[in-house]
């Protein structure tokens, strides 16, 4: 169960809730809470006027805003801007570009990315552009071979995702990106590492790190509130602004500053900073393995998707044959379980992961799939509970499955038919 310390409130809108839902999104960490409570009482002046009182609030604003600078590795303030979330900075950082570049026709992104990357890039593909969806193979791993024969000197922008918000799955970005420029110098690099902040320890001044133009990240993801978000744009890589309007964010970004959610966002950065440098992320990667050792033992015809890649330590991604995902959430819901069948933003559509598929996972094995992201909060009584829960679950659902062999314990004949 969440810690009642850590979850203010929660008690009295659910009973009990094993949350392990953490990469749809994260709850506030109390720190960031306590921080942001003086701007959203007393400290409410808007950072642009030119008193005193608002004055001081902007100097900590940039006090923030260097923080995070330092904490990504970036080199100058005016390489950090605040957005709304990562879907805003991801449209910033391809339209921008593309706005920037107009002469350059083509974008290359993959096939798994986020919606907030690939309905940009299919928006653009109508309005004429050239779109390379790179694919994956089984173990959701991209070609390299494929990734430099596609780009070509109309190419304007990269988009490609650092890790998988369904399957944990990690892309080797920094490299790609130095390939990329080595074929053609003047493209430009993105990375939604809206899942890898806070997971992975990113330094973009690093020689791994550096090729990399513009990064997007989201505030919710990492125990800072939703609605708030950043952009890293290199000094130099040219974008076009995208939301317009006030001279705010050196000009880059118009609209007044979420003040209380630009200091909560920096202490969510040293809150997460200090974790990844003492190995809590070793623990949740215990947690992971166990969860994935134990269920594996207990359920037959189990599947865990991208488990041979480099993956998150945190998510795993499994899937049954012969029963359907919808039913295993419901069942589980009813026990106080917070999972996913995909990622947040795409269930509630009956269509299967359009990650699974890519990676050629079966339909019946798409449809069932659970993603289990776990986090700060997460216990192993939490974990066991849901060792010994799941299990249960299906194999009573395989018992009135149509497609289940209930005297040999196996898929039957319509099952493999169907396939
Ligand atoms: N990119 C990835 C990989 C995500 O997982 C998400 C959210 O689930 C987003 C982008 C969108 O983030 P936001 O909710 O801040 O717009």
């Amino acid at each position: 169960m969440l810690d009642k310390k850590n979850t203010h409130e929660q008690d009295t809108v659910m009973s009990k809730v094993i949350y392990l839902d953490y990469n749809a999104t994260t709850p506030i960490d109390p720190r960031v809470l306590d921080v942001m409570l003086p701007y959203l009482k007393d400290k409410y002046a808007n950072p642009s006027s030119k008193y005193r009182f608002a004055m001081d609030i902007a100097i900590e604003v940039e006090k923030a805003r260097s923080s995070i600078v330092k904490y990504i590795g970036a080199n100058h303030s005016d390489e950090v801007i605040f957005t709304g979330s990562a879907t805003e900075s991801i449209n910033h950082a391809i339209r921008g570009t593309i706005k920037a570049f107009p002469e350059r026709r083509h974008i290359i992104t993959t096939v798994v990315e986020h919606p907030a990357v690939l309905e940009t890039c299919k928006d653009l593909e109508r309005d004429g552009y050239q779109v390379t969806f790179l694919k994956v193979n089984e173990n959701g791993e991209l070609s390299v071979d494929e990734f430099k024969s596609a780009i070509s000197k109309d190419t304007g922008i990269i988009s490609i995702m650092h890790a998988n918000n369904e399957t944990g799955i990690v892309f080797p970005v920094g490299e790609l990106a130095k390939l990329a420029k080595k074929i053609n110098p003047d493209v430009l690099f993105h990375t939604d590492a809206t899942q890898s902040m806070g997971k992975i320890d990113i330094d973009l001044n690093a020689d791994e790190y550096k090729a990399i133009d513009f990064l997007s990240m989201s505030g919710h993801k990492v125990y800072a509130p939703k609605g708030i978000g950043i952009l890293f744009t290199r000094k130099g890589a040219r974008l076009r602004k995208f939301i317009t309007g006030g001279h705010h964010e050196f000009n880059k970004r118009g609209g007044t500053l979420n003040v209380p959610f630009i200091v909560g966002l920096e202490k969510a950065f040293e809150i997460f900073k200090d974790e990844l440098s003492s190995g809590k992320q070793k623990k949740l990667e215990e947690l992971r393995d166990l969860i994935e050792k134990e269920l594996i033992k207990k359920i037959p015809y189990m599947n865990i998707n991208g488990k041979k890649a480099e993956r998150l330590s945190n998510t795993t991604n499994i899937s049954f044959d012969c029963v359907e995902g919808e039913s295993i959430l419901f069942q589980l819901d009813k026990m106080g379980f917070c999972i996913s069948s995909g990622s947040a933003c795409t269930s509630g559509s009956l269509e299967p992961s359009h990650v699974l598929r890519s990676m050629h996972v079966p339909i019946t094995s798409a449809h069932s799939s659970l993603r289990i992201s776990l986090g700060r909060y997460t216990t192993r009584e939490e974990v066991l509970e849901f060792i010994a829960k799941l299990p249960e679950i299906i194999s009573r659902l395989r018992e009135i499955s149509p497609f289940w062999d209930r005297n040999n314990n196996k898929p039957n004949e319509k099952a493999i038919q169907y396939g």
